[in-house]
């Protein structure tokens, strides 16, 4: 992937990148290919689409029919990954000959931005003459058009349906990444939409990989997550290619690794060689590991806490708590039995702790990711753990016995009396 990786943060044909990816994804001579591929429904994502259809899935992927080969594809409003999508994915490429040797699955998330430039070369002031440009708008069928326009109405502060979900990834690990792109003194205007796709795509390709991370693949496989910008052009579309996740569970451990821009849009800086721009944040070439987030939670309540416990005056946790103390609760049943009734006491009385806790030792799904970390920094937000606890006490009787052990000995520990 050598050559995949030179690419990143650099503008280039649409059909140089996917060309990359087919020679890279060659030399990893899996038993089988697989592909998902993530855009925006905007029609002018279409140019993408095909490049890699023809540049990469035509080649690699196993016929669905005669001579048709074809990627998993999600496209939606602002290219949102769907959680749980990539396990589907994943489970359709687990191809009878991947079953032992393993598989590659390339998961290519596009976010977009249009890109137009004036005509005539403008001379600025003593400076060279240049061309100026606009990125996020263009004249679309004669008229003018936002581009992305679900990016420019997540900037432009809507609360549609589609905007909400855009926001909580672009809130995630509380850094308002909205607030900064507005911010003229962190990201210039002129690059604004530029900057708010590269870190669309990059969070969306988070969503990707923490599914990937929390999962077992029907079949062992190696996962590249890629997040990438079109750029939409009246001419030929370009692309940028963000960065690479790494995800091996070919060998038992899916922990990954991560190469390419960060999350952060105030840090990126921007240029332009030969025409085409350049984007880095001084991290790009920088191999990092991708981290755990359930773990990150987990700390991040710890830190927070400094060793106190959470004071709740129930009765009826008080006999739980006894219970647990006496080792009742090695009795798997009555672990069990224990958490149905330990569960809808807490989500009445505090919620939060017992939320952030039961995610972290992965008591329900991934998905929650952004609203757990959310919950642990502000703690009045026992609706939504209310909810959480409400998802986990359906599971109880989906728990392994040890599992469910764990779980209410580590709450009745969390609850002082
Ligand atoms: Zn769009």
């Amino acid at each position: 992937m050598e050559r995949v990786r030179a690419l990143i943060g650099r503008e280039k044909a649409l059909r140089e990148v996917s060309q990359a990816l087919h020679f890279g994804a060659r030399r990893v001579a899996a038993a089988g290919v697989g592909a998902m591929h993530v855009t925006c429904a905007d029609e002018s994502e279409h140019e993408c689409v095909e490049a890699f259809q023809h540049g990469f899935v035509h080649y690699l992927l196993p016929a669905l029919k005669f001579a048709r080969q074809s990627a998993f594809r999600i496209a939606n409003l602002g290219g949102r990954y769907e959680w749980g999508s990539v396990r589907i994915a994943e489970d359709h490429f687990a191809t009878p000959p991947t079953k032992d040797a393993g598989k590659l699955l390339v998961v290519k998330i596009n976010a977009h931005v249009a890109f137009e430039e004036e005509p005539a070369p403008v001379v600025r002031s003593g400076g060279p003459a240049e061309r100026s440009y606009r990125f996020g708008f263009w004249k679309r069928y004669d008229s003018e058009s936002a581009c992305c326009g679900a990016l420019a109405e997540l900037l432009g502060g809507s609360t549609a349906p589609f905007v909400e979900e855009l926001r909580e990834s672009f809130h995630s690990e509380g850094r308002d990444r909205v607030a900064m792109l507005r911010d003229t003194t962190r990201v210039d205007p002129t690059l604004r939409a530029l900057h708010a796709a590269i870190v669309s795509a990059r969070l969306q390709a988070r969503k990707a990989t923490l599914d990937i991370q929390d999962y077992e693949p029907v079949s062992p496989t190696l996962y590249f997550v890629l997040p990438c910008v079109t750029i939409n052009r009246h001419e030929r579309d370009t692309e940028i290619l963000c960065g690479i996740y790494s995800l091996d569970s070919r060998g038992g451990n899916a922990e990954g690794t991560y190469v390419g821009l960060g999350d952060d849009p105030s840090a990126y800086e921007t240029w332009r060689q030969n025409g085409l721009f350049v984007v880095s944040d001084g991290e790009a070439a920088v191999e990092r590991r991708a981290r755990d987030h359930r773990a990150l939670v987990r700390d991040a309540w710890k830190e927070q806490r400094i060793g106190t416990r959470s004071v709740v005056r129930d009765e009826r946790i008080e006999r739980i708590q006894r219970d647990v103390e006496q080792n009742k609760h090695h009795h798997h049943h009555h672990a069990k039995k224990l958490l149905r009734a330990a569960l809808p006491i807490l989500a009445e009385v505090a919620p939060v702790p017992a939320a952030i806790l039961l995610f972290a030792e992965g008591a329900v799904g991934i998905h929650h990711a952004f609203r757990v970390q959310q919950l642990a920094r502000e703690m009045e937000k026992s609706q939504e753990a209310r909810q959480i606890l409400d998802e986990i006490e359906a599971k109880v009787d989906h728990l392994e016995p040890d599992h469910a052990r764990a779980l209410i000995e580590l709450l009745m520990q969390e609850y002082a009396r």
